[in-house]
């Protein structure tokens, strides 16, 4: 029996504006798509906020007994600046910039994003494809759109054609939006372009001379549209119909409106039974943006080297700040608000210590059985973080009033609560205790290679010479070299 069937979820579905009942397409399976990042960066705290609300829903479901094939791309091609289908591609830019290959961007800010999102605790997807990966299953893809006319070639790019497609559909289904209003609202072409009409969008585009980034294709050497290889890749590992699809609110329009134009032109059906879109993160009540100055990075926020912050604060505290906050909520970054998730941090932290050492008792007075369901409900509930703390609030209060002999719990249910308080903190929340938050790789090792320097000297004063040469030498073999001195031992590291 899994958890699933007793506990129901209602997830705010986007394209219906209502909260439904969760009902995956298969029992006990959950294919979940979220749109990655464009590699082009260092990953913005916005996006941090995003794939941290997706990070705490997988977690959920996983533990709710669910098996989730969880898929979020990286893009590594395709996507054009202004998220438009001119100018150029936003990769090849950064690279003209650098003087670098395009694949050496794509390089350094994939490893920066998953360093990123490895210091804020989240857990790796199941499968993470590339853009670039998936050029063939995106040719296979155009070619099928056009073949059930949906799409039309023009000097070696193809479009897709909105208008056609709203005749039988519905473009705007998504974003509710209306195909007349995007009409009279959007300039007409310039006689340039090689559109229909300036609500198309391009599937393939063919590649200038200059652009280095480029495939073959029946149409032109070039490169897809940016919202095709979604599209692609969502079939490919989850199938024509799957349960999730997650992203940041701002990719609603045109984004995902094109994902599902795209899914139904190729295949006469709606790709996704439920739409989930995270809100926005601000910074002292403005949008985050480099022309303002109004921006913080994640590595400025962890270190508090910044203008805009009085100190930095731990992965958890922010994680945990940034959990306080419904993912549908608009979220405003302010000192006050993370001194405030510090001080509360700190407060749940020692609870969460302080269950160690509390007496038991005949008798509860507390239902901790009731608390428990409450905190599932408030997860139920559209995954209610916000909720979720409040209860874990008022089990702390209980708690101290057990440290303070003012309340008591039997045994059985400092057990039950134990547990459940593990399962919300750590493995639904995703926070880390504070001293395994703050112990970085380096102090790890540090610790531990000055562990294994305390063993040797014990070691050679019991004159177990093999065994303090093993420690030497096993160090030696791993890259770790100890060096005897008159002050004592010390290591570097090659
Ligand atoms: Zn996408």
């Amino acid at each position: 029996m899994q958890l699933y069937q007793n506990q129901h979820i209602n997830i705010y579905n986007s394209l219906t504006g209502k909260k439904e009942t969760f009902k995956p397409i298969n029992s006990g399976y959950i294919g979940m798509y979220v749109c990655g990042p464009t590699v082009y960066s260092n990953v913005h705290l916005g996006n941090v906020r995003t794939f941290m609300s997706f990070d705490m829903v997988f977690r959920y479901l996983k533990h709710l007994g669910y098996k989730v094939r969880y898929v979020r791309n990286i893009t590594d091609a395709g996507h054009l600046e202004n998220d438009a289908d001119v100018g150029e591609d936003k990769i090849t830019k950064k690279a003209r910039l650098e003087e670098i290959e395009p694949m050496e961007i794509v390089q350094r800010y994939t490893v920066d994003f998953h360093n990123v999102l490895d210091k804020f605790n989240f857990l790796p997807p199941s499968i993470e494809p590339t853009a670039t990966g998936h050029i063939i299953e995106q040719i296979e893809l155009i070619s099928k759109i056009i073949d059930n006319g949906f799409a039309y070639e023009v000097n070696g790019s193809v479009y897709f054609d909105v208008h056609k497609y709203n005749e039988t559909n519905d473009y705007g289904i998504l974003s509710k939006r209306k195909l007349e209003d995007l009409i009279h609202n959007t300039r007409a072409l310039d006689g340039q372009s090689d559109k229909r009409n300036p609500q198309d969008f391009a599937l393939w585009k063919k590649a200038e001379p200059t652009h280095i980034m480029r495939w073959p294709s029946p149409w032109s050497d070039g490169f897809p549209g940016w919202h095709l290889e979604c599209t692609a890749m969502s079939t490919k590992y989850l199938g024509e119909q799957f349960d999730i699809h997650g992203g940041g609110m701002d990719l609603k329009f045109p984004h995902h409106e094109c994902e599902i134009a795209q899914n139904q032109a190729a295949k006469g059906q709606a790709p996704v039974n439920y739409w989930m879109h995270a809100n926005m993160l601000e910074l002292n009540g403005a949008r985050m943006s480099k022309s303002t100055g109004n921006i913080i990075n994640p590595a400025e926020l962890l270190s508090g080297k910044n203008d805009i912050m009085s100190k930095g604060y731990s992965p958890s505290v922010i994680r945990f700040f940034m959990m306080q906050s419904a993912y549908r909520s608009v979220l405003d970054l302010t000192d006050a608000g993370l001194l405030a998730s510090e001080k509360g941090f700190n407060r749940l932290m020692n609870a969460v210590d302080d269950l160690e050492s509390l007496k038991t008792s005949n008798n509860s007075s507390f239902d901790i059985k009731k608390w428990k369901q409450n905190c599932y409900n408030a997860m139920n509930d559209d995954f209610n973080t916000p909720i979720l703390i409040a209860n874990l609030f008022e089990v702390v209060t209980h708690i101290n009033a057990i440290k303070e002999t003012r309340a008591t719990i039997t045994a059985d249910d400092l057990k039950l609560l134990k547990e459940t308080i593990s399962t919300f903190v750590f493995d639904i929340l995703g926070l880390k205790k504070t001293s395994e938050d703050n112990a970085s790789g380096t102090d790890k090792l540090t610790g531990a290679v000055e562990l294994l320097i305390a063993l040797r000297k014990e070691a050679r004063v019991n004159k177990d010479f093999a065994l303090s040469d093993k420690i030497r030498d096993e160090l030696a073999a791993v890259g770790i070299q100890l060096n005897d001195g008159r002050d004592g031992t010390t290591f570097s590291t090659n």
